[in-house]
C-alpha cells in the first residue's frame, strides 16, 4: 500500500508562503489517531487512559489537540512539562517520567499541583519524599520497573540480565519493596502501582503480550504473597508506524484490544483489583501524520552516487545519523513522473554523516525541486538541533486545504537571543 501525503497543491504554497525546510502534520490524521486510540483502548472493568507522550513531538497546538480528544500526557522533564502547563494541561493529566528528574523539576511539579510520578530508582524516591513534605502536597506515585523483556522493531526478547538505565529490575524485590514502603509510610504520596516501558518501534503485538505476562506474574506475588494492593499498571509505549511502503504494523485497533482483552483475562484469573491501565503512545500518534518539506538544491555525481543536497538535514532529523533511520522521499515538484532513478539524499550538515536518505527511488530531480519526506512527525522536530547554526524549521498544521503555522521558523536573532556578551 503507498504511503499517503498531503496535497501536493498545498504543499507547494506552504514552501511559498512559509518556506522550506518546514515540517507539516496533517491535524485530521493525527486527531483521527488519538480518538481511535481514545474509542479503543476501553474496558468495562477498569478505567483506561492514553497518555500521549510528549517527547515524540510537543507544541502547544499539539497538546491542545490532544487534550481535546481526551488523552493524558507523559512528560520527562520540566520543560516539557512547562509546555503542556502553558497548553492549559492540569497536573492532574500529567505523569511524570525520566531517570535523572533534579530536585528543582520535582519541586515544581508538586507546586503546580496533584500530579503523577513515575518513580525510577531509590534515590530519587528519596528527594520526592523530602519534597512532599516540604511543599505539603500530594502526589501519586508509580513505580518503574524493567520487567526485562526488551522490545526493537521485530525483535522482541526476554533478557535474564536487566542492566537498562530505566526503571529498578523487577528482580530486585527488597529494593522495590522498600520502595513502597517507604511511599506507604508519607502523608502525601499514594502508591498507585507500576509502570513498565520495553522498547520503540514494535512491529510485533507478541511482544506487548511477553510483557503483559511478566508484569501479571508480578502484580500477583505483590498483591498475593505480599498483601500490597496495586491498583494502576501502566504499560509503556512503543507503538510503531510505517517509513516506508513494506512496514506492516498492526493497526491501532488491534494493539489497543488485544492489550485490553490479555490484561482482562489476567485481572480475572489472578483476582487483582486493578482499576486503572494505561498506555503511553508517541510516535505513533504524530509520526507518519508529520512530513518535513525540504527545497532541492545542488547535485553532484560520484563514481558509485547520485547526490542531492536538501536546505535542512541532521540539524532537523537527526535519526539516520543518530540510528540509521530509514525514510522514503517524493519529488512534489514532479509528482505525476516516474520514479527512476536513485539518488543518495544529503543534509547541508557539516558531518559527512549526514545524509537523510542513502537510496532513494525518486524522477530526475533538479535544483529548486520540493523534497517531501514521510513520517519525520516523530523526534524529528523534538531532536533537532542548531547545528551549524541552522535555525529550526517552522511547524504548519493542514486540516483538509487549509493550513495554519504553529512554530515559526526560528530566526537568527532567535538564536543570538541567547548570546548574553
Ligand atoms: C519514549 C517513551 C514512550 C513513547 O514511546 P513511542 O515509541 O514514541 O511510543 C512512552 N513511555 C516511555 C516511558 C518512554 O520512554
Amino acid at each position: 500500500m503507498p504511503l499517503t501525503y498531503p496535497n501536493p497543491s498545498v504543499l507547494k504554497e506552504i514552501a511559498d508562503t512559509c518556506g522550506t525546510p518546514v515540517m507539516i502534520y496533517d491535524e485530521d490524521a493525527v486527531r483521527n489517531t488519538m480518538k481511535e486510540y481514545v474509542t479503543n483502548f476501553k474496558s468495562d472493568m477498569f478505567e483506561t487512559n492514553v497518555l500521549y507522550a510528549s517527547k515524540a513531538f510537543l507544541c502547544k497546538a499539539i497538546a491542545k489537540a490532544a487534550a481535546e480528544e481526551g488523552l493524558h500526557f507523559d512528560a520527562v522533564s520540566g520543560g516539557e512539562i512547562f509546555c503542556l502547563a502553558k497548553a492549559g494541561v492540569p497536573a492532574e493529566k500529567i505523569h511524570f517520567h525520566g531517570n535523572n528528574k533534579t530536585p528543582r523539576e520535582i519541586e515544581d511539579f508538586f507546586r503546580m499541583g496533584h500530579g503523577h510520578i513515575i518513580v525510577d530508582n531509590e534515590d530519587e524516591l528519596n528527594l520526592i519524599i523530602a519534597t512532599a513534605e516540604r511543599v505539603k502536597s500530594q502526589m501519586d506515585i508509580l513505580i518503574r520497573v524493567n520487567p526485562g523483556v526488551e522490545a526493537h522493531t521485530h525483535e522482541y526478547i526476554a533478557t535474564a540480565t536487566k542492566d537498562s538505565k530505566f526503571g529498578v529490575s523487577i528482580d530486585k524485590e527488597e529494593t522495590i519493596r522498600n520502595m513502597i514502603n517507604s511511599v506507604a509510610e508519607s502523608d502525601y504520596l499514594n502508591f498507585g502501582g507500576f509502570h513498565s516501558h520495553i522498547g520503540s518501534q514494535i512491529l510485533e503485538v507478541e511482544a506487548f503480550a511477553m510483557e503483559i505476562r511478566v508484569m501479571f506474574d508480578f502484580l500477583d506475588k505483590v498483591a498475593n504473597s505480599w498483601g500490597v494492593t496495586v491498583e494502576e499498571l501502566d504499560l509503556g509505549g512503543g507503538f510503531a508506524i510505517r517509513y516506508t511502503e513494506e512496514d506492516n504494523p498492526p493497526s491501532t485497533e488491534e494493539v489497543c484490544s488485544r492489550i485490553i482483552a490479555l490484561c482482562e483475562e489476567e485481572v480475572v484469573q489472578r483476582k487483582l483489583p486493578i482499576k486503572r491501565l494505561m498506555i503511553e503512545p508517541g510516535r505513533s500518534v504524530v509520526g507518519d501524520a508529520g512530513y518535513t518539506l525540504y527545497t532541492a538544491g545542488c547535485r553532484k555525481s560520484t563514481d558509485s552516487r547520485e547526490y542531492i543536497f536538501i536546505d535542512g538535514g541532521m540539524a532537523d532529523n537527526i535519526r539516520p545519523a543518530l540510528y540509521d533511520a530509514v525514510y522514503t522521499c517524493r519529488n512534489i515538484s514532479r509528482d505525476e513522473a516516474e520514479a527512476d532513478r536513485t539518488y543518495a539524499i544529503a543534509g547541508k550538515c557539516c558531518e559527512s554523516g549526514d545524509i537523510l536518505i542513502k537510496e532513494a527511488s525518486l524522477p530526475e530531480t533538479a535544483p529548486g525541486d520540493l523534497i517531501l519526506v514521510h513520517a519525520t512527525g516523530a523526534y524529528g522536530y523534538s531532536m533537532a538541533s542548531n547545528y551549524n547554526r541552522l535555525g529550526r524549521p517552522a511547524v504548519v498544521f493542514t486540516s483538509g486545504d487549509t493550513y495554519r503555522t504553529v512554530l515559526r521558523r526560528e530566526t537568527y536573532e532567535d538564536m543570538m537571543a541567547l548570546d548574553v556578551e
